[in-house]
């Protein structure tokens, strides 16, 4: 039976030490901020945004959250990034994604000055994991690279196969787990045999969004499984893509849904946001 890699507690550890940064930070005359502006009315958004503003409380980062109508024009959004781009009391910026219907969330996220874009979406960060000289890394495969250091896994030659390739999750994933040495192979909704190859792998990242699709079948014995997926199951509950009592059957490791992935990403946003402080804060180099 696989060891559970219990990201609540490892990013409440994690906050303490976030907490204690900040506070230094606070010390030498820089008080990290974060700006996140929300447009519309989505429900989940709200919510994540809401969450994001208790996190900063709590380690002792300013938030300010920007909530605009589904119906804010492109220029006035343009305008606001603009304006927090040159506030120097604002090291970090994001956009809650997604927009309302004719903003385009690729388009806006790419007017955030590079130095305080700490989702990493724009196209200069992205270039920058890719060359893997970074200051930024979007926040959840930041935060599944921290729970496999932190849970002493070492990535070095192992098969890593990644489920899924969006820009946000997949891709930056796949690039990580190349630079930590390992030997990576990424799967999508075209991918032929994919039990096959997912059954070669000893680290397993699912991130498609699918309520149990990875089955222990499709696990090799002594894996790690890293559940990305947020899903809802027919009974309603939270779960995520992998089906966690086969998987956790055969793995060695497994994260949790709720409780794995999601809250190391969450941490990582401030943990970005304090990289920005210092950055711009002048105590490292961009
Ligand atoms: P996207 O919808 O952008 O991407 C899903 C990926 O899964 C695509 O690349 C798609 O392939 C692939 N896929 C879909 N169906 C299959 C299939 N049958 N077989 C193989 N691959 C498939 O999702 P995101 O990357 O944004 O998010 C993925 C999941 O992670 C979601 O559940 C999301 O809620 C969750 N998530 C969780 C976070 C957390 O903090 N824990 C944060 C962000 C996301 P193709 O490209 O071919 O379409």
């Amino acid at each position: 039976m696989a060891t559970i890699l219990d990201g609540k507690s490892l990013a409440a550890k994690l906050k303490e030490e976030i907490k204690a940064e900040v506070s230094l930070l606070k010390s030498g005359g820089t008080e990290p901020k974060l700006a996140v502006i929300l447009v519309g009315d989505d429900p989940a958004s709200h919510v994540y945004v809401r969450n994001k503003k208790r996190d900063c409380e709590d380690v002792g980062i300013l938030s300010e959250s920007i909530t605009l109508p589904a119906n804010t024009e492109k220029c006035e959004l343009i305008d606001i990034i603009k304006s927090l781009n040159n506030d120097a009391s604002v090291h970090g910026i994001l956009v809650q994604l997604p927009l309302p219907h004719g903003l385009d969330g690729t388009e806006i996220t790419q007017l955030i000055a590079p130095e305080k874009d700490v989702d990493a979406f724009s196209y200069y960060n992205v270039g920058r994991i890719m060359t893997g000289d970074y200051s930024f890394v979007p926040c959840t495969p930041a935060g599944c690279m921290e729970l496999i250091k932190l849970s002493g896994i070492s990535v070095e030659g192992k098969n890593c196969v990644v489920i899924g390739r969006s820009n946000i999750v997949g891709k930056p994933m796949a690039m990580l787990l190349m630079q930590a040495n390992g030997t990576v192979t990424v799967c999508h909704s075209r991918t032929k045999n994919l039990a096959e190859i997912t059954r070669g792998a000893d680290i397993l990242v699912s991130a498609i969004g699918k309520a149990g699709f990875v089955t222990g079948d499709m696990v090799k014995d002594g894996a790690v499984v890293i559940d990305v997926g947020i899903n809802r199951g027919e009974d309603g509950k939270l779960c995520g893509d992998c089906d966690f009592d086969s998987c956790a059957a055969k793995a060695s490791f497994i994260t949790p849904v709720p409780g794995g992935v999601g809250p190391m990403t969450r941490v990582m946003l401030l943990k970005n946001t304090v990289n920005a402080a210092k950055v711009q804060g002048g105590k490292e180099n961009a």
